[in-house]
């Protein structure tokens, strides 16, 4: 797997075609695929589709946060 990365606030930095176990579908996603574009958890959605990179978000899971993760 690769290495996981983390934002300047501990929120973990997900692809748009990866998914974890809490995997939640969002209600805006009308075709909801198992993946971090389509989760509730991610701000894929909400982001601004200029500027930043379209193929990287965060995921604001609290159990996915690097304090969390390694603790
Ligand atoms: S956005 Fe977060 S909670 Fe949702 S599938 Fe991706 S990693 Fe998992």
């Amino acid at each position: 797997m690769e290495e996981i990365r983390y934002d300047a606030a501990g929120l973990m930095i997900v692809r748009e075609d990866y998914y974890c176990e809490h995997y939640e579908p969002d209600d805006g996603a009308l075709v909801p695929m198992k993946e971090c574009w389509c989760c509730k958890w991610s701000n894929f959605r909400t982001e601004g589709k200029d500027g930043g990179s379209d193929s990287y978000s965060v995921c604001n899971y609290i159990g996915n946060m690097k304090q969390a993760v390694n603790r």
